[in-house]
């Protein structure tokens, strides 16, 4: 356990976020490495955003899987030196604002995201070993009433033996309105689009589906697993061709009007009925978390758990 940010020595940045920025740390004590997030809050933002980010980093303690991210301490405007530099909200003066910080688990191979920026795509095999780890993921978090709310290739990380864990939950929700970074940037350099909303439901656009009774929050997270798994088979972001202008209008249209998504055309009858039941747009009628683990896909001969 990690009492004090003062421990932690930084070794590398690891990558930027919406809202933050994640670092390499080493424990000065144990010489253990893990990764710390950094969110920073502006002094404008609404003080809601902070309280909820508080609130859903006491959810992210009681986390206990090993299909999730462990994370081993949050801390409130801590700092943390690392040799000469100080990293640190500001209420020293150095930018405004205050900060949250998250110690987790390290993932060696880092993000779904970077590994697909390597290799474009996944055989099959292994896109089914991905789904089973988040499957399994998405089951724990909802048995304890958790909507993860932000499924994405970068939010799924790989560590040293290639397993997949969920990062990221409830935590995205609270910087995703602060309205900066690059979270509806398009990035030109792998021609996939970034936003957070890209792989988001298309109930989650639309008021008149948000009817009570709860159920289509959960539905959402295995939407967001079918445009996973299909950008892994396809090699970029599948629901905007790549004739089409990459822009929320042709997202919107494609969710709510297009016809069944494009599949790869070497792509199995499980893949395809796999990312069928994710993909289906009406919510009552997708597939849920348990249907999806007895899935063929799953469990044809397929990849490792
Ligand atoms: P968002 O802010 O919407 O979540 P994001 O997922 O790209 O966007 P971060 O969650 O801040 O942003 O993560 C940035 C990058 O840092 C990730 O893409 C990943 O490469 C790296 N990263 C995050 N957490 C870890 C971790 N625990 N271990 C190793 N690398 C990590
Ligand atoms: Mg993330």
């Amino acid at each position: 356990v990690i009492g004090n940010l003062f421990e932690l020595e930084k070794l590398a940045v690891l990558g930027h976020g919406n809202g933050g920025t994640v670092y390499k740390v080493r424990h000065k004590g144990t010489s253990s490495i893990y990764a710390l997030k950094v969110l920073r809050f502006h002094d404008h933002a609404a003080a809601g955003f902070r309280q909820q980010a508080a609130r859903e980093a006491e959810i992210v303690k009681r986390v206990d899987s090993p299909y999730i991210i462990r994370c081993h301490g949050v801390f409130d405007n801590g700092r943390l030196t690392a040799g000469d530099d100080v990293i640190t909200g500001g209420s020293d003066g150095s930018g405004g604002g205050s900060n949250l910080s998250f110690v987790m688990e390290y993932m060696e191979e880092g993000s779904l995201q970077d590994l697909l920026r390597a290799r474009q795509r996944l055989p099959e095999k292994e896109i089914s070993g991905v789904a089973r780890r988040v499957l399994r993921g998405l089951r724990y978090l909802h048995g304890m009433k958790i909507v993860h709310g932000d499924i994405k290739p970068s939010n799924l990380l790989v560590n040293g033996g290639g397993e997949v864990k969920i990062a990221d939950f409830g935590v995205s929700h609270a910087v995703e309105c602060q309205g900066g970074g690059k979270g509806n940037a398009w990035d030109s350099s792998r021609d996939t689009f970034m936003g957070t909303c890209a792989y988001m439901s298309p109930e989650r656009f639309d008021p008149e589906r948000w009817d009570g009774g709860g159920g289509w929050e959960f539905a959402g997270d295995v939407w967001s697993l079918g445009v996973v798994v299909l950008e892994c088979n396809l090699g970029r972001f599948p629901l905007i061709g790549p004739g089409q202008r990459p822009d929320w209008a042709t997202l919107m249209c494609v969710m709510c009007f297009g016809e069944r998504v494009e599949m790869p055309e070497t792509a199995s009858p499980e893949f395809r009925s796999f990312v069928g039941r994710c993909l289906e747009k009406d919510w009552r009628k997708r597939a849920t978390v348990d249907e999806l683990l007895d899935h063929p896909f799953l469990n044809s001969s397929n990849g490792v758990g």
